[in-house]
Order: structure tokens, then C-alpha cells, then sequence
């Protein structure tokens, strides 16, 4: 096959992959231009695409991090930690798009560290009864889904941060080394259970 014909079958498969994705996932032109401005994010003014460009100044930080701790994984198992909501999905711009469109920097950085040999799980404080769509949705969008740790009866009455670091333990129990603990609340980061925790933005408690 000369290579002309190869590029353009290449060519074509990455378009016919794009389409597939577009038509599956991918916000329409008039739903990314309402998310700027809309759901409860909208409301309280926080600006779509200067939080995606402050989300990726902080994946710009974690990515080399996970880059450099899979080049030396010395056999462990690595993991990488993701909160859900406002972290991994666009939750509070999109009142009823579905399905919630992935936070782009933060489903990149899963995929590198899914390339790398990393696990990814999420922990999120989403209700048990929320397990299927959630998982649906995150798939949908492009995550690589190696565990999804959802509140259950008694972690229900638990505060958000002891329920998470608890997940964190278990994730550690079953081999993991978690390299990067991901989140855009302070309740997804204190407890430790992790090598690196980076901060998104909440912008004071406005992004759940
Ligand atoms: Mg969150």
C-alpha cells in the first residue's frame, strides 16, 4: 500500500473517529456557547472558558508529575485519584446535557496516565443509587473507568473528606500507589492517601 493511500485511510479513520465522538459526546456549537453563561455555574458568574484555562494551568503541573512517576513504577501499581463533579464533568454549567460534558484538560490527563499503565478511579459523593449513570456517563465521554467509588449507606452520614480518604485507604489496600489526587474542593484532598494532590479551582466553595 503506497503511503499516500495509508495517510489517507488514517486520515479518514481519525475524521470518521472524530464524527463518532461528535455525534455521541461532544456539546453542539450552541450548547458550548450557553455553557459559558449558563447552569448554576453561569448564575454565580463564574466564566466557562476562564475555568477551563484555569484547570489546565493546574493539570500543566500534574501531568509531568505522572509522567515521571510512571517512567519509574518499579513494578507497583499506580493510580490516579479523580473527584467527579467540576473535576472530571462540567457539572454545574450544564443543567440538563446529556451527558455532561468531561472537563477537557482533566479527561486528557486521565488518558495519559491510563496510557502510562495508571489505573484511574474516581471518588466521588455522589449516592449509591447514582452508580449506573454515572459510570454511563463517564464512559461515554472518554474515561478510562478502572473503579467508581460511590456514598452508600452508612458513608452517607459521614462528612465528604473521612468518606473520601477511607476510599483513598481502600484503593492503597488493594496494591495502588495513588500518584495524583485530583478534585476541586478541599474535601477531596485533606487526609493524605495520595503522593501529590492538586487543587482546582472552586472559586471559594462556588463549584460543588
Ligand atoms: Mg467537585
Amino acid at each position: 500500500m503506497s503511503e499516500t493511500i495509508t495517510a489517507r485511510r488514517a486520515a479518514a479513520t481519525v475524521v470518521a473517529a472524530v464524527a463518532l465522538v461528535m455525534a455521541g459526546t461532544a456539546a453542539t456549537p450552541a450548547e458550548a456557547a450557553t455553557a459559558r453563561t449558563s447552569g448554576t455555574a453561569g448564575l454565580k458568574g463564574i466564566d466557562h472558558d476562564a475555568w477551563i484555562r484555569d484547570v489546565r494551568a493546574v493539570v500543566d503541573r500534574a501531568e509531568p508529575y505522572v509522567a515521571e512517576r510512571a517512567a519509574h513504577a518499579d513494578g507497583r501499581k499506580q493510580a490516579v485519584v479523580l473527584d467527579i463533579d467540576n473535576t472530571s464533568l462540567e457539572t454545574d454549567f450544564h443543567w440538563a446535557t446529556v451527558p455532561t460534558p468531561a472537563v477537557a484538560p482533566v479527561l486528557e490527563l486521565a488518558r495519559f496516565a491510563h496510557e502510562r499503565g495508571a489505573a484511574v478511579f474516581f471518588v466521588t459523593a455522589r449516592p449509591g443509587v447514582l452508580t449506573p449513570a454515572t459510570e454511563w456517563n463517564l464512559r461515554k465521554v472518554g474515561y478510562p473507568v478502572d473503579g467508581l467509588y460511590v456514598r452508600h449507606l452508612p458513608d452517607l452520614f459521614q462528612d465528604v473528606s473521612t468518606y473520601k480518604t477511607a476510599k483513598r485507604a481502600e484503593i492503597e489496600a488493594k496494591g495502588y500507589t495513588i500518584v495524583a489526587n485530583i478534585g476541586n474542593n478541599t474535601t477531596d484532598l485533606v487526609g493524605g492517601h495520595a503522593e501529590r494532590t492538586f487543587k482546582l479551582p472552586d472559586y471559594d466553595g462556588k463549584l460543588s
